[in-house]
């Protein structure tokens, strides 16, 4: 565990599972409507049907309603979901190798997608169409201030079967690094619950962990006290094993080629997306193409009781990459906020500041250009 912090960060106490406790839940080739505890056969719209219909009549339901909950199923030429984990946060965990030294047990060729900052209403819609085409389910890092701006996004996201995880309330372009600890607790605990608000409705008494426990720092910046409270809330952080570079401009084809190249060598993992950019949603029907051609497999992360599971260790000689990144980016970053700050205040004590800015329109989608 080498690194910036490699020394110093003390990551979550990490739980070990029993062999029954927090085992990842099997699901070879179920499709991407198998997810709740009603599993529908693959290709049994018919039989899902009738029994709705009997299901329907025995418990006073409205047939129609039934129907409907049952009538979806995927073609067998779809990329699907292959299996489901089923991630128990209590003690907390960080995982994903790109900053923390273990990972998701995945096996060769299984991708777990994961997209950040959405949801947005130019670009989320056409990420979701092109996940439903191919029956995949995918996590949402929700930034909660584009959740509460656009709740029927996340409500779709939802009802589609995909997890909500969170971002923050306002992805702080400093980073929560360079905030208080203060200042980091409370937009980490708005970004919950404008979240849960926006797919749940108003809590009924006061929630203090959200509904999935699944949390990523933006951009990979977090603190050993912001990790040990997390833990101590057993919510679980996400980094990430592979990423498409989508924060930076690039047309769809040549996300496409970049993201496939680095699957191909990685061969399994995390993947990084953001459902805010444009590239990714023309890039994505296409990706998840090549992922069934290629051999891939699509495995969905939801929250489940109990301890984590047993996670896969890094190699020997593991460095954090965003660590290293972070590392020549934040100081630059906290150079600029003091310029900024001792401008601002020769500006206060002028009498008179015909240079003064307007004010920052606080804009409504938030976001980042950097990673994560
Ligand atoms: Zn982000």
């Amino acid at each position: 565990m080498k690194g910036m912090f490699g020394s110093i960060l003390p990551l979550p106490r990490f739980i070990k599972s029993s062999p029954e406790e927090g085992k990842p839940i099997m699901r070879r080739n179920s499709s991407a409507w198998q997810k709740s505890r009603w599993v529908w056969p693959r290709h049994g719209s018919v039989l899902g049907l009738l029994f709705g219909l009997f299901l329907g009549l025995l418990l006073g339901v409205a047939p129609s309603t039934i129907a409907a909950a049952a009538a979806p199923a995927c073609p067998a030429n779809v990329l699907g979901v292959e299996r489901e984990i089923v991630l128990g946060t209590k003690g907390g965990f960080a995982l994903g190798v790109k900053s923390y030294p273990q990972t998701l047990d995945l096996a060769d060729h299984e991708v777990v997608l994961t997209f950040d900052d959405g949801p947005s209403p130019a670009t989320t819609p056409i990420v979701l169409k092109a996940l439903a085409k191919q029956c995949v389910r995918a996590t949402f890092f929700l930034i909660g201030r584009n959740a509460a701006a656009y709740p029927a996004l996340v409500r779709r996201e939802l009802a589609a079967g995909h997890t909500l995880g969170h971002h923050t309330f306002s992805h702080p372009a400093k980073t929560l690094r360079l905030m208080s600890d203060a200042a980091a607790r409370a937009d980490i605990d708005k970004g919950f619950a404008a979240d849960d608000k926006a797919a749940y409705g108003p809590p009924t008494a006061k929630a203090t962990t959200p509904r999935v426990p699944f949390f990523r720092f933006p951009g990979f910046a977090d603190t050993p006290r912001l990790d040990a409270w997390l833990a101590s809330r057993n919510i679980g952080i996400f980094g990430a094993d592979l990423w498409a570079s989508d924060w930076r401009p690039m047309t769809p084809r040549a996300e496409l080629k970049l993201t496939l190249a680095r699957l191909e060598k990685e061969k399994r993992g995390i993947l990084l997306l953001h459902d805010t950019r444009r590239s990714t949603a023309l890039m994505l029907p296409k990706l998840l193409v090549a992922l069934k051609k290629r051999g891939f497999h699509i495995v969905d992360i939801v929250p489940g009781p109990g301890a984590p599971p047993k996670f896969q260790q890094a190699l020997k000689g593991w460095r954090s990459e965003t660590a290293a990144i972070l590392a020549k980016v934040l100081p630059r970053m906290e150079k600029a906020m003091s310029l900024k700050r001792k401008r601002s205040r020769r500006r206060i004590q002028a009498p008179i500041a015909p240079e003064m800015p307007e004010p920052r329109h606080q804009r409504v989608m938030a976001g980042h250009d950097g990673q994560g």
